[in-house]
C-alpha cells in the first residue's frame, strides 16, 4: 500500500460553529424568542457566547460524557447548547417536552441526566416528574436574570439562570480535541411501541451528514440561505439542520414557540426565508393559513417535508398556488436523514401528473447510504417500482445500537431493518407503502394505509384522515377511515369514497368513513394510531 500524503484532522461539532465565526461572523441566526420579540445575533458572537457557556458548564462540574438535557424551542440559545455541550466532550440530549411524563421520567433515568436546561415554557413539564428524577443535580433556566420568578427557584433543586450563568464567564476557552467517535448528542425515538430507545451519535455521524445534508439533492445548502428551522431541534437530532445550515454560512431563522400560521408566515415574509422544513401535519397550517388569507410567500423556493407521508395535494398545492418546490424526504431518529426526493433529467419528459406521482415518493439515497428491500426471508427483491418489501439500510450513518443496549440493531450482514416496507422504482426513488404495523391484510391481499390517506386528503373538504386495519368476520382486516373536516367544511362520506375509488381498487376502499373532531398526534407530529386502534378495532364487527 502506498499511504496518502495529505493531512489528517478528527473533526468535532464545534470546528462548525468555528468555521461559521470566522467566515460567516455577521450572518444572523434570528429568533422569535420565548421571552416576545425578535432577537438577533451573529455566529462570532453566538460562538463567544458558546464559549461562555463551555467555561459556565465546567464550573458547574459537567465532565466529558456526561449526558446534559435541554428541554426547549428552537431558539439561539439552545444552539448554543448543541455547540458548547459537545464542544467540552459532554453530550447535548434533547428531550421532547410534548411526551408522556412517564415517558420523560423514563429518558431521563435511562440518560442519567445531570442537569437539564429548560426553556421557561417547560418548567413545569419537569417539575410534575422532578421527585422520580435521582440523577438530576439542577435546572439551567433558558433565560435571562429578569424572566426568572421565584416559583421557579422554589422548585425544590439548585436552578440556574442561563445568562447569569454565562455573565460571570469569559470568552477564552480552548476546546479539546475529541476523537471523532466520542459521543456528542443523544435522541430518544419517539417509542410507539415499548420504551424509548436511545440513539448516540458521535462526532464523526454530524459531520458527515453535515456535509452530506448540504449537499444539492438534499437540503442544497448555502451561504445565500435563510432558512426557517420548523422542525424541532429535538426531532430526529433536528434533521442536522442546526449543524449544516451554519456550516455553510446560511441564515438560521429559529421560530421558538411561535408555530402558528400567522407567525411563521411572518417570519418567512421579514426574514425573507428561501428554505423550511417540517412534518406535513405542521405544513398543513401554513398551507391552510396562505390559503385562507390569500397571501403569498415569494421569498421561498424550497419546502421539505418528512417525518410522514406528504400527499400529493401539498406537494401540488404548494407548486402550483405558491410556486415552491416541495421536497419529499425520509428518514428516522436511526439515520437522520435517509433518502430525498429530487428531480432526475427523465423528468423532464413527464406530464405534470406524471411528475407529480414521482415527487411523491420519499426519495433516493444520497452517497453513504446503502439501502434494500427484502421479502419475509431476506431476499432482494427488484427495483421495480411494484415489488414491495422491508426497507433495510446500512452504512456509516446508520444506528449500530442503541444506546446501553447489549446487541446490536442490525442483522449478520450489517443491514438495519428500518420497519418500514416500500417500493424501489428503476429509477431508484423508493416509496413508503407503510410501517410494517399499518399495513392491513385483507384477505390475504395487502392494502396500504398510507397511499388510501394521501388520496383522502385530496378532497378539498378534509382536513386530516387516518386509515386504520380493523377487524373483519370475513376478511380478517378491513380499512377504516378516520377523517378530521376542514373548519366550516362538511363532506358526505360517499364524496371521499368517490375521490378514494378513483385512483384505487374497489377492495382497496375502505369499508366506512368516521368522522372526529381531532386527530390525535405524536410527540413529534405524526399521526398516533394507538389510541384509534383501541378505539375503533371492533367498529365494523359492531357495526
Ligand atoms: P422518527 O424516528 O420519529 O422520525 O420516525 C421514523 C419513521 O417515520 C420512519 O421509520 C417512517 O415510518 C416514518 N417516516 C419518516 N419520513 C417519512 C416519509 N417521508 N413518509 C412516510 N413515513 C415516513
Amino acid at each position: 500500500m502506498i499511504p496518502g500524503l495529505m493531512q489528517k484532522k478528527q473533526f468535532n461539532v464545534i470546528d462548525i460553529l468555528q468555521h461559521a465565526a470566522t467566515w460567516y461572523g455577521d450572518v444572523e441566526v434570528v429568533t422569535n424568542s420565548v421571552e416576545g420579540g425578535v432577537h438577533r445575533i451573529g455566529y462570532a458572537k453566538l460562538y463567544d457566547r458558546t464559549s461562555q457557556l463551555a467555561n459556565a458548564l465546567q464550573r458547574l462540574g459537567v465532565n466529558s460524557g456526561d449526558r446534559i438535557g435541554t428541554m426547549a424551542w428552537n431558539t439561539w440559545r439552545h444552539l448554543e447548547c448543541w455547540y458548547g455541550l459537545s464542544g467540552i466532550g459532554a453530550i447535548c440530549h434533547t428531550l421532547n417536552p410534548r411526551l408522556f411524563p412517564d415517558q420523560i421520567e423514563y429518558i431521563v433515568n435511562h440518560a442519567q441526566n445531570r442537569f437539564i436546561f429548560v426553556d421557561t415554557s417547560f418548567i413545569s413539564v419537569i417539575a410534575n416528574v422532578l421527585d422520580k428524577l435521582p440523577t438530576l443535580e439542577g435546572l439551567v433556566v433558558m433565560t435571562d436574570k429578569e424572566n426568572m420568578t421565584d416559583d421557579m427557584l422554589k422548585i425544590g433543586i439548585p436552578v440556574y439562570c442561563y445568562e447569569e450563568l454565562l455573565e460571570a464567564e469569559t470568552s477564552d476557552f480552548v476546546w479539546p480535541l475529541l476523537d471523532e467517535d466520542t459521543a456528542s448528542s443523544l435522541c430518544y425515538t419517539s417509542g410507539t411501541t415499548g420504551n424509548p430507545k436511545g440513539v448516540l451519535y458521535s462526532h464523526e455521524f454530524n459531520l458527515n451528514h453535515s456535509m452530506i445534508s448540504a449537499h444539492g439533492d438534499v437540503f442544497d445548502l448555502s451561504a445565500k440561505d435563510s432558512f426557517l428551522l420548523i422542525v424541532p431541534m429535538f426531532h430526529a437530532n433536528g434533521w442536522g439542520l442546526p449543524l449544516s445550515v451554519p456550516m455553510v454560512g446560511g441564515k438560521l431563522v429559529l421560530p421558538g414557540p411561535f408555530m402558528d400560521g400567522k407567525s411563521l408566515y411572518d417570519f418567512i415574509k421579514v426574514e425573507k426565508c428561501n428554505k423550511t422544513c417540517a412534518v406535513p401535519t405542521v405544513m398543513t397550517i401554513l398551507i391552510d393559513h396562505l390559503d385562507s388569507n390569500n397571501l403569498q410567500i415569494p421569498s421561498m423556493n424550497e419546502i421539505y417535508i418528512g417525518g410522514s407521508a406528504v400527499p400529493q395535494s401539498m406537494i401540488e398545492g404548494f407548486e402550483v398556488r405558491y410556486n415552491v418546490d416541495v421536497n419529499h424526504g425520509w428518514g428516522m431518529t436511526e439515520t437522520v436523514v435517509g433518502t430525498f426526493n429530487c428531480h432526475l433529467p427523465f423528468m423532464d419528459e413527464l406530464s405534470f401528473e406524471e411528475r407529480m406521482k414521482v415527487r411523491c415518493k420519499q426519495g433516493r439515497p444520497p452517497f453513504g447510504m446503502e439501502m434494500k428491500i427484502v421479502d419475509n426471508e431476506g431476499n432482494s427483491l427488484p427495483h421495480d417500482g411494484v415489488a414491495f418489501g422491508k426497507l433495510m439500510v446500512r452504512g456509516p450513518r446508520v444506528i449500530e445500537r442503541y444506546y446501553k443496549a447489549k446487541e446490536s440493531a442490525l442483522d449478520k450482514d450489517g443491514w438495519f431493518d428500518t420497519g418500514d416496507v416500500s417500493t424501489i422504482d428503476k429509477y431508484g426513488f423508493m416509496q413508503i407503502t407503510d410501517r410494517t404495523k399499518d399495513i392491513i391484510k385483507s384477505g390475504g391481499e395487502w392494502i396500504s394505509s398510507v397511499d388510501i390517506e394521501n388520496t383522502a386528503v385530496g378532497h378539498p373538504e378534509v382536513q386530516i384522515a387516518a386509515c386504520l386495519g380493523v377487524k373483519h368476520m370475513k376478511w380478517e382486516e378491513r380499512p377504516l377511515l378516520i377523517v378530521v373536516k376542514k373548519e366550516g367544511c362538511d363532506p358526505s362520506k360517499s364524496s371521499i369514497l368517490d375521490i378514494i375509488s378513483s385512483e384505487h381498487a374497489k377492495w382497496q376502499l375502505p369499508d366506512d368513513v368516521v368522522f372526529i373532531d381531532e386527530m390525535p398526534l405524536t410527540a413529534t407530529g405524526k399521526i398516533d394510531k394507538k389510541p384509534l386502534r383501541t378505539k375503533y378495532e371492533d367498529f365494523l364487527i359492531e357495526g
